[in-house]
């Protein structure tokens, strides 16, 4: 057996490790971390040369970056009493920039695996059998014979029927690449990452058309959460298609031909790129499971227990492979599960919930019961908004349009959930996660003193409607007491 020595593939052929987790997105770096800091010795394989997976490279990380491109380029904008020229893009210098952060961040992985010393194999990993790996690197191959496995293979874009291989027609990870900002950009998907890449697209200068198929841009949240955003978008994209389909029509020299179809009626437009954004699908279906006798469903699913273990007791599977919804903070949260029962920790996968959040300006944000869900559950709960009107930061800051609601149970007064759409929406949801986790009700988010003037008032401040206590606006007339 070689030294752990996190030297890459072609320095050995054949490993024998306690641990293999196949895949380095957040889910596998951090079980494989986790695992060695307990003492395992851990082999950690990846197709691609930078840990980090899909988030890193070309998901979470850079579409943060370059959201923050597009959110000061348009809070610049809109400053009372400043007037700056318009601004000059260099998208070369822009996409270099994006680069440079997540070379850091990767490098700062690959520091971090070394110094545990978890061996790194780069290369397409599928099991041979129940403890074997067969791992087809750049060079060369290898076999890792392994006592334990984690699989953490994430997904891949789903891809629409008919839509031609074109360099023009783009999915997430090719529209983060900013290969050229095209004149008119037709995203398909209203969905978390749909949106996200319109901010971008716009605030680098496309004319952004969304077509979702819903009545609804982002269904999986509530309305209420939505409505500032939609708003927004309204006042500056040529155009967003609710309730409509894309149909493909061709590919030519002045750009790609598609047939719009909604309630409406249909038409025929020609746009300069496409975004493909309509989900991603689960990687479970190409990594040989069968020959270690896991079950993959017809969709590309692992099914796991609530430690995540699969139905061969010695593998386990976390992240997007297991099931909805994709995101990264769950996959670390499966990722520590799994590690530790490994390492023979009694842990569960027992989160209450797992918060959303999309990165749009404004961000909206939510975690436990939605209105949503209420309805299709026939949960009783009752809401409480704080509209940021009341809250002197929001309305300082261009954020007045923004809400943050408490749904409360009417019986128990414990917390069900929270929404917020406003400035870093992403960031205040935490204090409502902890909340529900802890198990509070209103009086205790309401009884506990936030700075002033911050967007974390409120928070509180929605808890005060609920209790009746609130001064800075009217309480409602039910609690008022
Ligand atoms: P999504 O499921 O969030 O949204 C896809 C959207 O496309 C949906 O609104 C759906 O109704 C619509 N749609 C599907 N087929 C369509 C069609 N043929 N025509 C028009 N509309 C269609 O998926 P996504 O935005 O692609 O994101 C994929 C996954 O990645 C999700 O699980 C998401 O949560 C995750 N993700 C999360 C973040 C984040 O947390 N900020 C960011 C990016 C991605």
């Amino acid at each position: 057996m070689p030294a752990n020595t996190g030297a890459p593939l072609g320095a050995h052929k054949n490993l024998e490790t306690e641990l293999v987790v196949l895949g380095a997105g957040p889910g596998g770096y951090t079980a494989a971390f986790r695992a060695a800091d307990l003492g395992k010795r851990v082999v950690l394989v990846d197709s691609a040369g930078p840990l980090g997976g899909v988030c890193l490279n070309h998901g979470c990380i850079p579409s943060k970056t370059l959201l923050h491109t597009a959110k000061v380029i348009r809070e610049a904008g809109a400053l009372d009493g400043v007037h700056f020229d318009k601004p000059r893009l260099d998208i070369d210098a822009i996409r270099a920039g994006k680069d440079r952060v997540i070379a850091r961040m990767t490098r700062g992985l690959s520091a971090l695996a070394r110094q545990r010393g978890v061996t790194v194999v780069q290369g397409y990993g599928r099991f041979t059998s129940v403890n074997s790996l067969e791992v087809a690197g750049p060079d060369s191959s290898s076999t890792i014979v392994f006592a334990n496995a984690i699989i953490a293979c994430g997904s891949s874009p789903v891809r629409i029927p008919g839509v031609p291989e074109d360099p023009r027609v783009m999915d997430s990870t090719s529209a983060l690449e900013l290969p050229q900002i095209p004149r008119r950009l037709l995203i398909v998907g209203g969905g978390i990452i749909g949106l996200e890449m319109a901010q971008i697209y716009d605030a680098l200068g496309a004319r952004i058309t969304i077509v979702e198929r819903m009545e609804q841009l982002l269904p999986g949240a509530d309305a209420d959460l939505v409505l500032p955003l939609a708003k927004r978008l309204a006042a500056r994209y040529e155009r967003i298609c609710l309730g409509t389909q894309m149909h493909f029509v061709s590919a030519g020299a002045d750009g790609l031909r598609v047939r719009l179809e909604g309630k409406a009626g249909a038409t025929e437009e020609t746009y300069d790129r496409i975004l493909i954004a309509v989900g991603r699908r689960p990687n479970g279906g190409n990594i040989g499971a069968e020959a270690a006798g896991v079950q993959v469903d017809a969709r590309g699913f692992i099914a796991v227990d609530a430690q995540m273990r699969t139905n061969v007791s010695h593998i386990f599977a976390i992240g997007d492979v297991v099931g909805e919804p994709m995101l990264a903070h769950k996959a670390t949260h499966e990722a520590r599960v799994a590690a530790g029962v490994i390492c023979g920790q009694d842990m569960h996968f027992d989160a209450r919930t797992i918060p959303s959040v999309a990165y749009t300006d404004p961000e909206i944000a939510w975690m436990g019961l939605t209105e949503i869900e209420a309805a299709r559950r026939s949960i009783a709960y009752e809401k409480f908004t704080l509209p940021w009107q009341a809250s002197g930061r929001a309305v300082s800051c261009g954020s007045a349009d923004g809400l943050t609601k408490l749904l409360i149970d009417p019986v128990s007064r414990r917390i069900l959930g929270a929404g917020i759409v406003g400035a870093s929406a992403g960031d205040l949801i935490a204090e409502a996660v902890l909340a529900l986790e802890m198990d509070a009700d209103p009086g205790d988010l309401a009884l506990a003193i936030h700075p002033h003037p911050t967007y974390s008032e409120t928070l509180a401040m929605a808890a005060e409607l609920a209790e009746g206590t609130i001064t800075d606006m009217l309480p409602p007339k039910r609690v008022r007491g």
